[in-house]
């Protein structure tokens, strides 16, 4: 794609829990995609932008690097990234209200649960190790947190951690692993990020018209 300072970018994840409802508001915000499902990028027809088709977890790191001025990731998402990278240049502009879930802290389904003080010592498994660990800093116990990059319901079974942290929106696949969910530690919703670094005055002025439009679609949606 050639870089154009004066369109704007927006990085939205390309398959997966957030595309649907990401495609969905920018379409309701009035923009027309020229490509189709497989593309890396496609062109906006009638708005001078481009969209990133990525994976969720890069979203904010583009968004952060200016690469994109604007991001569509989970709440989650954002957070463990602030917590990696003390001030990324990255703001909140609106809450989508959509995708949303928590990350709960799952025990063994047998186990006895007495508060977080029963994980004292003990291991978990997650793939958001420092929204997990200020937790745990919060709550005043002191555990030993594992990172998995996914399948981490399966820690258990595997022995790599009694305990797990992850997402969960019904609890179905806890239960069918043998966990139960005890403690929430994070509520999250999709959100439009958008970068603080400085871009061009035309790409600024096509981020307002850009926001408005979506603050538009939100409120109807209320
Ligand atoms: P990628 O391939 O882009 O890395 P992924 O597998 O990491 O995708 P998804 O499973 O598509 O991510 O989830 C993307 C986001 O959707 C999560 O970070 C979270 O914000 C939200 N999400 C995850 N699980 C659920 C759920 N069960 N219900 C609702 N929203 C969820
Ligand atoms: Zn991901």
């Amino acid at each position: 794609m050639l870089v154009d300072a004066d369109r704007l970018h927006i990085a939205i994840q390309k398959n997966g829990r957030l595309s649907d409802t990401s495609r969905e508001l920018l379409k309701d915000a009035g923009l027309r995609l020229q490509n189709g499902r497989n593309a890396l990028t496609a062109r906006v027809e009638n708005f001078p932008a481009d969209i990133m088709f990525v994976r969720d977890d890069d979203i904010p790191t583009f968004v952060a690097d200016g690469v994109c001025e604007f991001g569509i990731v989970g709440g989650n998402v954002l957070e463990e990234f602030r917590l990696s990278s003390g001030e990324p240049a990255v703001e909140v502009v609106a809450p989508l209200g959509t995708a949303r879930c928590s990350l709960k802290l799952a025990a063994p389904e047998a186990s006895a649960w007495e508060g977080p003080q029963s994980l004292e010592g003990q291991r978990i498994a997650t793939s958001y190790p420092r929204i997990v660990a200020r937790w745990l800093e919060e709550q005043g116990v002191t555990a030993t947190v594992v990172k998995m990059n996914g399948a981490v319901e399966l820690a258990p079974r595997l022995r790599i951690a009694p305990f797990i942290c992850d997402l969960v929106s019904t609890g179905a696949t806890l239960e069918a692993n043998g966990l139960k969910a005890v403690a929430d530690v994070y509520d999250s919703e999709a959100v439009l990020i958008r970068t603080t670094r400085p871009i061009s005055d035309a790409a600024r002025a096509q981020g307002e018209a850009l926001l408005s439009r979506i603050q538009g679609v939100l409120t109807t949606k209320d």
